[in-house]
């Protein structure tokens, strides 16, 4: 059984997903818990994946504790009924902390996918590094993206039998995605990519930036805008209304921003492939942009995902106004210091990772040999 909730990990779930479903021996039991509604169902189209079981969480303004809560009190008797032999989960949501919980108290193994990030900082991201470390502590296979997340898990004295590196299925998404060239459903955005001009993409969320660092986020990028009117910005608005509260009302008059949204994934990865710069404090952009050879400015302080940073082409800025302003104005006026974060490199995934999963998930519940550790 599979148990997801949000965009990010219906992304990285669809490919496993689907080679789960294209596999003799397993059968697969998908339940999502809605706690994203509208992205989230825009993903499962998007992939073709139809939930067998929606347990319908999500609610107006709903506390972290109650959206635990109703996913531990609705996937109880779901467990009960379909007695699966495995539970798989991705990432570090609340739905993910919740889901493997409710498993756990029934003895149910636990398959974490994109196991072993870490920050350091319990507070940040919050609440994911702790849903993180909960769900490490009841999970039977851990399938690590990478050789550092793995380091991770072997810090925390896991047995090196229980951690198989996969490469992170982000990638395997976004390759499928970028291939598909999909049509824009938003005129403006269209226009945005044929003209070939410069293109800002922004996109924020995290809950850590809530308090007064979204509003800092939407001046510094008033300020980029009117300072460049040449470059056009985009910007797929998330759907908390906290982050639109803060985020969008500096940026309403301008005519170089586009806000959209949020984009169906296969418009977002066409704009991130056109992108000039992306700002973002987004896990999965920060994953995906290296891919495609573009620099990205992370409004954050820590990362559980350093192996870009090292790689040169992420870079952590914090969310201060001026800082953001100049890093970016740097980038769009210092060729050479572009030229130098610019570089295509791969350091989560080769596209295979959803391969890898399924056969370390086939060789615990039905035995047969693992495939290699994924080596960036
Ligand atoms: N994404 C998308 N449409 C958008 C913005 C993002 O499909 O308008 C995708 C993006 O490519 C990435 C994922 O959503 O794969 C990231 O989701 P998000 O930033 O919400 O969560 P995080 O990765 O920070 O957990």
């Amino acid at each position: 059984m599979t148990v997801y909730g949000t965009r990010p990990e219906a992304i990285k779930l669809a490919p496993v997903i689907k080679a789960l479903e294209a596999r003799q021996g397993l059968d697969l039991v998908t339940v999502v818990t809605g706690q994203h509604r509208e992205m989230l169902d825009q993903v499962n189209a998007i992939f073709g994946i139809v939930p067998d079981h929606d347990l319908d969480v999500f609610s107006h303004g709903q506390g972290l504790n109650s959206l635990m809560a109703r996913v531990l009190e609705r996937l109880d008797p779901v467990l009960e009924k379909e007695a699966p032999d495995a539970l798989l989960v991705q990432g570090d949501t609340s739905t993910v902390a919740a889901a493997a919980m409710a498993a756990f108290n029934r003895r149910i193994k636990v398959i974490h996918l994109e196991a072993g990030l870490r920050s350091g900082d319990i507070l940040s991201p919050f609440p994911e590094e702790a849903n993180r470390k909960v769900t490490t502590q009841v999970a039977t296979l851990h399938l690590a993206p990478t050789s550092t997340s793995k380091n991770n898990l072997l810090r925390e004295s896991l047995p090196e039998s229980t951690i198989a590196v996969t490469g992170n299925t982000v990638i395997d998404a976004l390759l499928e995605a970028v291939e598909q060239q999909v049509p824009f459903t938003d005129a403006r955005l269209a226009g945005a990519l044929e003209s070939g001009g410069r293109i800002l993409l922004v996109t924020s969320h995290r809950r850590e930036n809530w308090d007064g660092a979204m509003e800092r986020v939407g001046q510094a990028v008033r300020r980029l805008a009117r300072t460049y009117p040449n470059v056009t910005v985009v910007l797929p608005a998330h759907r908390n209304p906290v982050v639109r509260a803060a985020l969008l009302p500096p940026l309403a008059d301008l005519t170089n921003v586009i806000v959209t949204e949020p984009l169906p994934y296969g418009e977002f990865t066409r704009v991130m492939a056109a992108a000039t710069v992306i700002l973002t404090d987004s896990g999965g952009v920060q994953e995906e942009a290296p891919s495609l050879g573009k620099p990205v400015l992370v409004m954050r302080e820590n990362t559980e995902r350093p192996e870009a940073v090292d790689a040169g082409t992420v870079r952590l800025i914090g969310t201060d106004e001026s800082r953001i302003v100049s890093e970016v104005s740097n980038l769009l006026d210092d060729e050479r210091a572009y030229r130098e974060m610019a570089n295509a490199v791969n350091p989560y995934g080769d596209g295979r990772a959803a391969e890898r999963a399924v056969a370390a998930i086939e060789s615990l519940l039905i035995g047969g040999e693992r495939l290699p550790d994924f080596d960036a």
